[in-house]
């Protein structure tokens, strides 16, 4: 596992410095809920070791991850009662990551709750589309 990061604050909460409130911890993951949620019982689930962003995150931590979001995301569903979940995860400032320490968003929602978190453009034209897919395919490694 990757050594934390003095200036981290997920480091210190994983370290125990600071507190949490924490709803699940492995060997490799820990869980616990966002101090500012989008909607009460927002958790976040990271990885122990401090890997700045998703694509730092080594692949054999994968199934762990995808194990603990799918455990944490069900008890959150049915602690809040919620009708769906949105799984999100911000890397780099212009993406809005505020804390650099990869860390998956887990906000249960409700039919009712008037929230649009995901606005959609389009393309300006069908070459644009496939150029782009043409080029990120190419660059996939
Ligand atoms: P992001 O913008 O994806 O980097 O998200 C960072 C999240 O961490 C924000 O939603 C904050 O509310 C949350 N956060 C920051 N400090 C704490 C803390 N001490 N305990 C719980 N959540 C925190």
């Amino acid at each position: 596992m990757k050594p934390k990061d003095p200036d981290c604050i997920f480091c210190k909460i994983i370290a125990g410095e600071i507190p949490c409130a924490k709803v699940y911890e492995s060997e490799t993951c820990l869980a616990f809920l966002d101090i500012a949620p989008v909607n009460p019982g927002h958790a976040l689930v990271l990885p122990k070791g401090h890997y700045p962003t998703l694509m730092d995150i080594p692949a054999e931590l994968g199934s762990e991850l995808t194990e603990t979001l799918s455990k944490v995301g069900r008890a959150v569903m049915e602690a809040t009662g919620a009708d769906g979940l949105n799984l999100m995860q911000n890397n780099h400032e212009a993406a809005g990551q505020l804390v650099n320490h990869a860390h998956f968003h887990l906000v249960p929602r409700h039919s009712d709750d008037g929230l649009q978190l995901w606005p959609q453009t389009g393309y300006d034209n069908p070459d644009e589309m496939s150029g782009l897919a043409k080029t990120i395919a190419g660059l996939v490694k």
